[in-house]
């Protein structure tokens, strides 16, 4: 998704006619909110895939100054970003291959997270070809299986860390961990998860490799598992004002990101006539249509084909037919429901004005609400209110 500019732009036709609003009042609120859910641990703001597509660097500021302390990343690209828009804030960034090239990240300062005796002989190798301590974050495979230190791999990775260590290549900053069923808060694999963490650094400790934090929590554990926090919890979904366990309510959090367009086209249409491709609705009776230029090709997914609802003029209108690649209709009912061409029309947001959540679109596609935030593109320009430096709409 491409950013045209950080505050909306006043002139009402200057708006996109794919935007994605980023409310950055809300993630402040939500930094402050996982606070008091965090207590004494520090936070982490996980911004990586561009913060859950809701724009990395102004999330990142944003969660900065409402107090969370580090910001966590995917890729090494991602890192930098951030290290290139001036953020000095500790950056860790976790996803990595071992021949990924490490120079650039070790130079700007990027934490790097360690998954196997290999990643750590790279970054060793970069550190000393260009004279710097590369400072590192082990990432220990707990349970999940998937990124991290294998178990039959830990002690040749602790003696190899060891050595690093001594001669100066790479500093130890952290130890860290990733939870399997964060969202069952009362699975048993958690407390297994915790307490291998808990193992791992031990071992570290008893060969002088004590880290400076420790952190095992998602948003999910960071709410409901007190004893899951270690020194840091590392929150993403929760931030950006969405719920990780449904079955639990919204936890307080405010949706950051409303998907919203402008109606194109108003016309009247006579009962029996088919609308979008296939004609797979026809009208039931004379109606009127409006005509959105979002499609799948934005985000608006083909699947959710006539089962959704979109708010315009204060009130919400089935979408009707196929969505297409470009654009959607919506029936407006006899009437017209006072609906002109150039209204708002909202597909997700916050609730406020009485549109949808991305919980909602969640629940019909089968899927999580990170899906569909992360899903939102195409030709969808991103807008900021709020945060520093804004202008209130
Ligand atoms: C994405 C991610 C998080 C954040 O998870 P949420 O469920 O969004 O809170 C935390 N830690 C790691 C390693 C991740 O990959």
């Amino acid at each position: 998704m491409t950013t045209t500019q950080h505050t909306v732009p006043s002139a009402r036709n200057a708006r996109p006619q794919a935007e994605a609003l980023i409310d950055l009042d809300a993630v402040t609120y939500n930094v402050r909110r996982l606070r008091e859910f965090a207590g004494d641990a520090a936070i982490m703001a996980v911004v990586k895939a561009d913060a859950y597509n809701h724009g990395a660097v102004p999330v990142a500021r944003t969660a900065l100054a409402a107090g969370a302390r580090e910001l966590g990343v995917t890729t090494l690209d991602e890192a930098l970003e951030l290290r290139r828009a001036g953020i000095e804030a500790p950056v860790l960034s976790w996803l990595h291959a071992s021949d990924a090239d490490f120079a650039p990240a070790i130079a700007a300062n990027v934490e790097l997270g360690v998954s196997s005796p290999r990643h750590l002989e790279s970054i060793v190798a970069a550190a000393q070809a260009a004279a710097m301590t590369a400072t590192i974050t082990v990432k220990v495979d707990t349970g999940l299986n998937r990124n991290g230190v294998a178990r039959d791999e830990w002690d040749v990775f602790v003696d190899d860390l060891a050595r690093a260590q001594a001669e100066g290549s790479v500093r130890l900053r952290g130890v860290f961990s990733h939870l399997a069923h964060g969202d069952e808060p009362e699975h048993r694999v958690n407390g297994e998860q915790r307490d291998r963490l808990s193992e791992a650094v031990a071992d570290l400790r008893r060969r002088s490799l004590a880290p400076e934090v420790v952190h095992l929590a998602n948003s999910a554990a960071t709410l409901t598992r007190p004893d899951l926090r270690f020194d840091m919890v590392r929150p993403g979904i929760a931030m950006y004002g969405l719920t990780p366990i449904p079955e639990r309510g919204d936890f307080g959090f405010r949706p950051v990101m409303t998907v919203r367009t402008k109606v194109i086209l108003v016309k009247k249409v006579e009962a029996g006539s088919g609308v979008s491709y296939g004609h797979s609705w026809i009208a039931p009776r004379d109606t009127t249509l409006a005509l959105l230029p979002m499609g799948y090709a934005d985000g608006i997914r083909r699947n959710l084909s006539g089962r959704i609802e979109v708010q315009i003029g204060g009130r919400r209108h089935p979408q009707i037919g196929r969505i297409c690649m470009d654009q959607v209709v919506v029936d407006l009912g006899p009437d017209g429901a006072g609906v002109n061409e150039g209204d708002e029309a909202l597909f997700f947001g916050d609730g406020r004005h009485g549109e949808p959540g991305a919980q909602d679109w969640a629940d019909k596609l089968d899927t999580i609400n990170y899906e569909i935030v992360t899903g939102i593109g195409g030709r969808t320009v991103r807008t900021y209110v709020g945060g520093e430096g804004s202008v209130k709409p």
